[in-house]
């Protein structure tokens, strides 16, 4: 950076929407971000060169249509189209490490995230914080099913990896300074969870509080088996727990059943040995399972490192607006 002569340079600020199948929403979602935008401009908070990007990830239906046409209405919006749907996280790296800007805000399409959270992730990044994390104070929009795995997920998450590394109730809408962005440049791994690498960053960071509306319009990308997905792949690419877990119980098992075996030779050379099915198809089964369980552990670790291994890019950019 050059020398800034004594004089406060107002901050660039880009915002990177992903966006998959939002037609639906997106036309309110330009007119909100440009608003905010504009009030911030005229604050004098950030500076007129600021943009909004809205990543296409692969949408089926009108959204880039739209993107386009919003890029020609507002100078302020711009568009990213990457080649097929990638994921929203993928989408938002997208966005993230091929934009301008001093300090780089990711939010949702679909509104849920309160807008009014980013002057105060600003004021915060002022201060000197490189990251700033939009907390949710409350879910009561989501439904049950989601409040209830979230927290579970979160609960587990903290346990394994340790209470400091993941924000509880922190979405994918943060403000990350350019200082921290062009660290994440360097986090090259496919099974990318923002969530989770974001925080092992370090840099002063700090959270911002707002409530959660509900979806303005359209629905949510996720299913039942996707969120699950996301849990277990959040799990699996920062803990190695399970794996530990495994040998322990392995461990275990074979010291109680070899226990078992001495007691049961016993039996046979006292004669007071019953031949029954139930003391052979029990612990056969029992363990069995375990073998199962923990093979399909060890599966979902192997298949991380394949994917690593092939080291396949995480997004493909088509076109820009
Ligand atoms: N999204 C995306 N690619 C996908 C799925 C979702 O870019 O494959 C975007 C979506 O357009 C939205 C954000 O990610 O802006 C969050 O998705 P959604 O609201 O469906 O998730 P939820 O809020 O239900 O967790
Ligand atoms: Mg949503």
């Amino acid at each position: 950076m050059g020398p800034d002569l004594g004089m406060v340079r107002v901050m660039e600020l880009s915002i990177v929407v992903p966006c998959f199948n939002e037609e639906a929403v997106l036309p309110e979602t330009v007119r909100r971000l440009v608003e905010t935008l504009g009030a911030l401009q005229s604050k004098g908070k950030i500076s007129h060169e600021s943009r909004i990007y809205f990543v296409d990830d692969g949408s089926r239906d009108r959204t880039w249509a739209l993107i386009e046409d919003f890029s020609r209405q507002h100078q302020a919006v711009c568009g990213i189209k990457l080649s097929r749907n990638f994921g929203q996280q993928q989408a938002t790296l997208a966005g993230l490490l091929n934009v301008g800007g001093d300090a780089l805000i990711s939010v949702d399409a679909d509104l849920q995230d309160d807008l009014g959270a980013i002057e105060k992730m600003l004021d915060a990044c002022r201060d000197g914080h490189d990251v700033v994390y939009g907390v949710r104070n409350k879910r009561e929009t989501d439904s049950f099913f989601k409040r209830w795995s979230a927290l579970c997920f979160y609960r587990l998450m903290a346990w394994l990896t340790g209470k400091e590394k993941i924000i509880y109730n922190h979405a994918d809408y943060r403000l990350l300074s350019r200082l921290a962005l062009e660290h994440l440049r360097d986090f090259k791994e496919i099974n990318l969870f923002l969530r989770g690498i974001v925080p092992l960053l370090g840099f002063p960071s700090t959270c911002v509080y707002y409530d959660r509306a509900s979806r303005y319009a359209g629905h949510s990308a996720y299913n039942m088996r996707q969120l699950f997905r996301l849990a277990i792949d959040g799990l699996t690419s920062f803990s190695v727990f399970p794996l530990r877990l495994i040998t322990t119980l392995g461990l275990l098992i074979s010291l109680l059943s070899s226990a078992f075996c001495m007691w049961a030779l016993l039996a046979v050379f006292s004669d007071t040995a019953v031949p029954g099915w139930a003391s052979t198809v029990v612990p056969l089964s029992l363990l069995s399972g375990v073998q199962l369980l923990s093979i399909g552990v060890v599966g979902e670790y192997l298949a991380k490192v394949y994917m690593e291994t092939k080291a396949r890019p995480r997004y493909i950019i088509e076109k820009r607006v």
